[in-house]
């Protein structure tokens, strides 16, 4: 059965003086674009994230027009136009940095009916399978995704529900969640991710197959999947992403090792570290602060790390050794389902393996953690791990105090202490690091 015969969408208008989407806040070019082609003689509308986002009263990052004249008719009409993709052909206008991207209505080619509908005005051009507005809302994924603002009566153009879903603030699947999951598993990532963005709930129909079907998300593209994560931890909301990803099981299909190690974790420290770090990462999109892949994912995957090293270490591995082991073994699996680049990786590592050199104090060692690239970031972990635990307090002291010291003065202090690491560190533990050191880096 295709999906049309089983949504039956229906036409609500809502008119200018019943919604408060503003022409205000809408991105000038978008508008451009929308008035050209109207004046064209062609539909025009704002759709998707930015018409959900307005409604809610939020500021769109980018804005997307939906129109029924094809990508060929639109690329006539502005000079600052590409044409892009090949499987679905998409217009960018390009405006200095901004990008308005125009897509032609299409419907949903992966209904899973085996046939490709075309309809009145509608051809097939590649796999470009053209439509109209109804088929083109009724593929979307969320209701609330598949609203249309059209630019020439200020209304909104409702064909499943969308627009009651936003005042309620519920994530609600067109169509039958089971299927729709299985034609694209990522769409359980997206109503964690825009739940949690939103501060809306995931409609009980929609929640209920996730946890049940979470381990399809194993099939998607790895690449992919990493694009989610940053959205998921980097756009601000990355606590209620975590909560919301283990609420409804998919952290044990995305960080599976982590997951166990969690679970493990009697003290619960390893996850109040965790939530602390993802809290200070939202604080600092907050804030315009810069945030990055590999201090984030040191942070998701660090349960993983910590499991991994106990267990080699209590295989009898030494600790430099173990360490690195770890670090590499937690890298390759999770590798298998979220392919993070090796600029992100390899800066994760470090940021792991610099964690034992901080209870180092000879002063050679100190000079050299202190201009390491990854110091600060692995200084930032260990305040983390500090908060959480209340262990590693005269570690945080010193480097603290050091980073900020000249560095005669430092080197002064460094030499009146006795030989070696901080007071009381024992022989056979020094001996061991210093092999770290050697081989480390
Ligand atoms: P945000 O930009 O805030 O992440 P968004 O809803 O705009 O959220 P995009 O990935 O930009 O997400 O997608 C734009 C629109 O395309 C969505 O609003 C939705 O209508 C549609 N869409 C995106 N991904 C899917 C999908 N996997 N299945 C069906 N429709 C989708
Ligand atoms: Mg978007």
């Amino acid at each position: 059965m295709s999906e049309l015969q089983t949504i039956h969408p229906t036409l609500r208008v809502i008119p200018r003086e019943e919604h408060n989407v503003s022409r205000r806040d809408i991105s000038p070019n978008a508008l451009r674009v929308l008035y050209r082609l109207r004046e064209a003689g062609f539909g025009a509308y704002l759709v998707g994230g930015a018409v959900r986002d307005l409604l809610v009263g939020g500021h769109p990052k980018d804005f997307d027009v939906a129109t029924d004249a094809t990508p060929e008719q639109v690329k006539q009409l502005f000079r600052n136009c590409r044409l892009i993709g090949r499987r679905f052909r998409l217009a960018h206008v390009v405006f200095g940095r901004e990008i308005i991207e125009v897509a032609t209505f299409r419907s949903n080619a992966d209904d899973g009916s085996g046939e490709r509908e075309t309809h009145e005005g509608g051809r097939v051009l590649r796999d470009n399978v053209f439509g109209t507005i109804e088929d083109d809302a009724v593929r979307r994924d969320f209701t609330v995704n598949a609203l249309y603002y059209a630019i020439e009566d200020f209304s909104v153009r409702d064909y499943v529900g969308g627009f009651e879903d936003v005042q309620h603030r519920l994530m609600r699947l067109i169509g039958d969640p089971e299927k729709r999951y299985r034609e694209d598993p990522v769409r359980m990532l997206r109503a964690v991710r825009l739940a949690a963005k939103l501060d809306f709930e995931i409609e009980a129909a929609t929640a209920e197959p996730i946890p049940r079907m979470a381990p399809l998300l194993g099939e998607a593209a790895p690449a992919r999947l990493f694009e989610e994560c940053l959205k998921l931890f980097l756009t601000g909301h990355a606590v209620a992403s975590f909560e919301r990803l283990e609420y409804h099981g998919l952290l044990d299909v995305l960080f599976p090792e982590s997951a166990i190690a969690l679970r493990a974790n009697r003290s619960g420290a390893l996850r109040r570290m965790l939530i602390a770090g993802l809290r200070g990462t939202d604080t600092r999109v907050a804030n315009d602060e810069p945030v990055s892949p590999a201090f984030l994912f040191a942070l998701l995957l660090w349960p993983a790390y910590c499991r991994a090293l106990a267990q080699l270490q209590h295989g009898g591995m030494h600790a430099a050794e173990a360490e690195r082991r770890a670090a590499d073994r937690v890298t390759v699996h999770q590798l298998n389902t979220i392919a993070l680049p090796r600029r992100f990786s390899l800066p994760m590592q470090e940021i792991w393996l610099l964690q034992s050199r901080f209870s180092q104090r000879q002063r050679k060692r100190v000079f050299r953690l202190l201009a390491h690239p990854r110091f600060r970031a692995a200084y930032d972990f260990l305040n983390l791990r500090m908060a959480a635990s209340n262990e590693h307090a005269d570690d945080v002291a010193f480097w603290r105090e050091a980073q900020h010291q000249p560095g005669d003065v430092l080197a002064a202090q460094l030499d009146t202490q006795p030989e070696g690491e901080s007071a009381g560190a024992p022989r056979r533990r020094r001996r061991r690091r210093r092999g770290s050191a050697a081989s480390g880096e």
